[in-house]
């Protein structure tokens, strides 16, 4: 087995990405797709991230001199117009995030080509060009939505966990996130009654995801950092992220880039080192073998 770690260009050791899931309302409009009850708890919180959050987050980005990767859904594109030409306006990549954040688990495949094809239209009306990436909700993928995304002419996807570097799967480049460097699990509190935990403080993640990064570079991995402005755009949080990124930006050995960049160094530096198949026949085959 060939265990060489992976090759980042120019000789760098490890790279980085910060990437935004601008959901907004988008999971509450999906979870009360049903019917919208007369609340307004959930949904304020939410849009504090299109009204202030990623404001701050986009100006936090200019002072450290840093371009993100934004995966929007495309119902938050059309309820705030002002966002997508905006992100493209300060240089930064934008990606699909499905239209109402259709949950993998409750979306049938005809369904989700549906979402696909409006989420391209939205983007290319605001936009006049289309993404090259997709991130799914809730970071599920099935073989039959990889093939989707190929069918249009995506070339990445951004929701598995696989290696902690790019990889290839069901044709597409896979820039893979990880859960623990994921601001939700931390931060994420909707009151209600329903948290189990109360939010951590920003500076005990902080701690957290810089030992993640240090330990990572070893290893040739990807930091592959994920927010959300409704969570990460309140005070504390954005002026931890100042400190973590400035930090991470500093390094000579790191390549800081947007995950549309890091999918075309793929596609333009390896060969199939690092591919796996989507199908999961084989599996089928074993769980019937053995029951
Ligand atoms: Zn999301």
């Amino acid at each position: 087995m060939d265990r060489r770690p992976y090759l980042w260009p120019d000789g760098r050791r490890s790279a980085a990405c910060f990437s935004v899931d601008v959901d907004a309302e988008a999971p509450y409009l999906w979870a009360n797709r049903a019917g919208l009850p007369p609340h307004l708890g959930q949904l304020e919180q939410r849009r504090f991230g299109p009204r202030e959050g990623i404001w701050r987050i986009l100006d936090m980005l200019d002072r450290v001199g840093v371009k993100g990767s934004f995966y929007v859904p495309s119902v938050v594109a059309e309820l705030h117009p002002e966002l997508l030409p905006a992100l493209c306006d300060r240089g930064h990549e934008i990606g699909l995030h499905g239209h109402l954040h259709e949950l993998v688990s409750e979306t049938p495949d005809d369904r989700f080509r549906a979402a696909l094809d409006r989420s391209l239209a939205v983007f290319h009306a605001q936009t006049g060009t289309v993404p090259t990436g997709f991130r799914s909700p809730a970071w599920e993928m099935t073989p039959a939505m990889l093939a989707a995304l190929k069918e249009r002419g995506l070339r990445y996807d951004s929701s598995l966990m696989g290696y902690d570097h790019p990889y290839q799967i069901g044709g597409l480049v896979e820039v893979p996130v990880q859960w623990q460097i994921d601001d939700a699990i931390y931060f994420k509190f909707q009151g209600g009654g329903a948290d189990r935990w109360p939010p951590e403080p920003a500076r005990a993640v902080e701690a957290s995801w810089r030992d993640e990064f240090q330990a990572g570079r070893a290893y040739g991995q990807l930091f592959m950092l994920t927010v959300h402005p409704w969570i990460s755009g309140r005070a504390q949080r954005v002026a931890m992220l100042e400190r973590l990124l400035t930090e991470i930006a500093g390094q000579d050995d790191v390549w800081f880039a947007t995950a549309g960049q890091i999918a075309d160094w793929h596609l333009s530096a390896h060969d199939g080192r690092f591919c796996v198949a989507a199908d999961l026949d084989p599996l089928i085959a074993a769980v019937e073998a053995g029951a």
